[in-house]
């Protein structure tokens, strides 16, 4: 008999409207796996202690998120490629003793994107460049895109995030990769020739469901792919639009099951179902 599980959780502020424990306990469940995953409300002046106290408990691993994604490198042993390139973490995991960081926002936004097309040599226009866009521009460049467009209505994030995928990224992605910036005032057109359009911004998440992007609808075209970051609700608006143009759509669900994917076999080992953490997410969004 063992009644001691093993612990992983998340570090957040606010974190009560995090749903994330609801799909991992679920993976764990249908892989008969003795592990916990605590959703723990954390203030940016606790975070050392609340690490501290997951390592003294010997905790495989836990989620940070809002607003501690920088703030915990500090206290980490190391990081892992994505992680170091982005400077931030949102998966720590316990290897042996060392307590290393890794970003999987990007992987989870890529392994919903490769369900759909390869990425490698796509040229991409992504809206926002925040933390998921930062993520998501980052693994797209590894993968391999040819060309990604930063529209965002920020000058200076834009520019911030086009000098990181020209810099720092560029030197380990596809010869010939470019990012370039626009900035975003009145209805964007997107190019033709573009392969995939992603907002990347929380234009359109709830409650503010009805807010859409400045986007000039008939530049979409059914040879492209759009996908949204937004995890609730699935079908936004953009979505909807893109659909009905004939494009071929991935929502943000995709994104938040794939990251915890990667997150559970970071931890576990294991690499686990999907489709049960996904109907999860389903049912908790359906109400
Ligand atoms: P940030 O606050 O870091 O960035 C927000 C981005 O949205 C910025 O680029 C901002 O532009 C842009 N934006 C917000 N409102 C507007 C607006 N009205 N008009 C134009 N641009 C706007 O947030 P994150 O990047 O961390 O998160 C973005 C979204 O991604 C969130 O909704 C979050 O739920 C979702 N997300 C989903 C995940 C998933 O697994 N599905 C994982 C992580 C995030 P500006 O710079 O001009 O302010």
């Amino acid at each position: 008999m063992n009644f001691l599980s093993q612990l992983t959780g998340s570090f957040a502020q606010p974190s009560a409207e995090n749903l994330t424990v609801a799909m991992v306990e679920a993976a764990y469940r249908h892989h008969d796996l003795d592990w916990r995953y605590i959703n723990c409300e954390v203030s940016p002046e606790r975070l050392a202690d609340a690490v501290a106290g997951a390592k003294a408990m010997g905790w495989a691993g836990f989620n940070c998120s809002i607003p501690h994604k920088v703030a915990v490198i500090e206290l980490l042993d190391g990081l892992g490629e994505s992680a170091e390139l982005m400077g931030a973490v949102n998966c720590v995991v316990n290897r042996d003793g060392k307590w290393i960081g890794e970003n999987t926002d990007g992987k989870g936004f890529l392994g919903s994107l490769q369900e759909h097309v390869d990425p490698a040599g796509t040229r991409v226009v992504m809206f926002g460049a925040g933390g998921a866009a930062r993520a998501i521009g980052v693994e797209l460049a590894l993968a391999g895109a040819q060309h990604i467009t930063v529209v965002n209505r920020g000058g200076q994030r834009g520019e911030t995030l086009i000098e990181l995928l020209n810099g720092k990224v560029r030197r380990q992605s596809r010869d010939g990769f470019v990012a370039e910036f626009v900035q975003w005032s009145g209805d964007y057109s997107v190019p033709p020739g573009t392969d995939i359009v992603i907002n990347a911004t929380s234009i359109g998440l709830y409650p503010d469901v009805d807010a859409q992007l400045e986007l000039n609808l008939d530049s979409l075209s059914d040879n492209m792919i759009v996908a949204d970051v937004i995890p609730n609700p699935p079908k936004t608006i953009l979505l909807r639009q893109a659909a009905a143009r004939g494009c071929r759509v991935i929502d943000g669900i995709g994104m938040l099951v794939n990251q915890g994917v990667t997150g559970i076999e970071y931890w576990t080992g294991i690499r686990p179902e999907a489709t049960v953490m996904r109907k999860t997410l389903e049912d908790i969004f359906s109400g």
